[in-house]
């Protein structure tokens, strides 16, 4: 089997309501599509979503990637060789994590659909069925809209991941208070403050965190900062998870190292692939940090590969973060995900496991719009 054509196509894409967090406003969303096909007619799909607060790649710039510098590496390649493809790819395409894991993830579809068998017997094998996620609401200036989001959401699921850090830190904290209120002791919470805030500003919160009830925090400080997340780590009763600063396996290897976190969120877009979040997720676990996969809110593809990467895991640490495609007004795949008990199934087909509508694919193309 050989590489037969390597494409890239670009979509229009809209949430079905804002979405606020971090720095960061979506309402839109750039991904692009990766198709690999071989010379036997099997198809293999990824998917990018590169937002900007994770890196310097465009929608723009991921298309031209995989037609200037991926298609020409790969084509006439076997794609069995997948971690010597990866390598190849490295010596052209570089600090472009989401355009690799979406060509990572494509390869890995085709060589599950070209051998029947499912992206995660490729990455091991199923160490669970199901996975639990968590719900998320996104940061609104007014609480009770967060409130209004939060005590939908807590229907259908039993973890709720909250933003901080945008707002005044009391009035964010007042926030997440009246979440608290809303939902009752037993939804479990968790804050992601996306870096935004200063070890003073952590100094602060604490006390709050803990009469709160908060089960997490991620990212709470910068990556610069995390010396200080190392001494103040020791005198938490909660977790903290990595997130910004885990782009890289040697930054997974640094933060068990360092002990700068108790968790590391293994998100395979933003680690550059499913083969990279893997080796991170080994590191992790190697060193007793727990792991939890996360994701920048995907659609279809990127969402089966998020679910083939937490089937793989063997111990998972939070529920993850997969129920993008949820969010979207547009679908590209087929079935979709469904959230029952709080948890979504793994899927079992070939490859991914998923259907992807080509027809849809056209009809969204951002190219046929412009
Ligand atoms: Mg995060």
């Amino acid at each position: 089997m050989k590489i037969q054509s390597v494409e890239a196509v670009p979509l229009t894409v809209s949430f079905r309501t804002a979405f606020r967090f971090g720095t960061t406003d979506r309402t839109t969303s750039p991904n692009v599509v990766v198709i690999i096909r071989s010379d036997d007619g099997v198809a293999g799909y990824g998917e990018a979503c590169p937002v900007p607060a994770f890196t310097g790649e465009t929608q723009k710039s991921v298309v031209e990637l995989v037609e200037q510098r991926v298609a020409p590496t790969l084509i006439g390649k076997d794609p069995g060789n997948r971690v010597r493809l990866l390598g190849d790819l490295e010596r052209v395409v570089r600090s472009a994590p989401f355009t690799v894991a979406a060509v990572d993830t494509a390869l890995l579809d085709l060589l599950g659909r070209a051998l029947q068998v499912p992206v995660h017997t490729l990455l091991g094998g199923a160490c669970r069925d199901r996975t639990e996620v968590h719900g998320s609401v996104g940061w609104d200036e007014d609480p009770a809209k967060m409130v209004e989001t939060a005590v939908a959401q807590s229907q259908t699921y039993r973890w709720l991941k909250l933003y901080a850090g945008r707002g005044e830190i009391d009035a964010d904290l007042d926030r997440l208070r009246a979440v608290r209120d809303a939902v009752g002791p037993d939804i479990e919470l968790f804050v992601d403050i996306n870096g935004m805030w200063t070890p003073s500003d952590l100094v602060r919160a604490l006390p709050r965190v803990g009469e709160i009830g908060l089960a997490m925090l991620e990212q709470p400080l910068p990556p610069a900062a995390a010396a200080f997340q190392h001494q103040l780590v020791g005198d938490l009763r909660i977790d903290i998870a990595a997130d910004e600063a885990v782009r890289t396996v040697s930054d997974a290897a640094r933060v068990a190292r360092e002990r700068t976190a108790t968790v590391i969120n293994v998100g395979h877009a933003k680690l550059g692939g499913p083969t990279a979040a893997l080796q991170a997720a080994q590191i992790a676990a190697g060193s007793g940090v727990g792991v939890m996969v996360g994701s920048v809110i995907e659609m279809g593809i990127a969402t089966a590969m998020g679910l083939q990467l937490a089937a793989a895991l063997p111990r998972l640490g939070y529920p993850s973060y997969l129920m993008g495609p949820l969010k979207y007004r547009q679908q590209i795949t087929e079935p979709q995900i469904e959230v029952l008990d709080g948890h979504i199934a793994v899927p079992r087909g070939p490859g991914l496991g998923v259907t992807v509508d080509e027809n849809e694919l056209r009809r969204l193309d951002a190219r046929a719009r412009s």
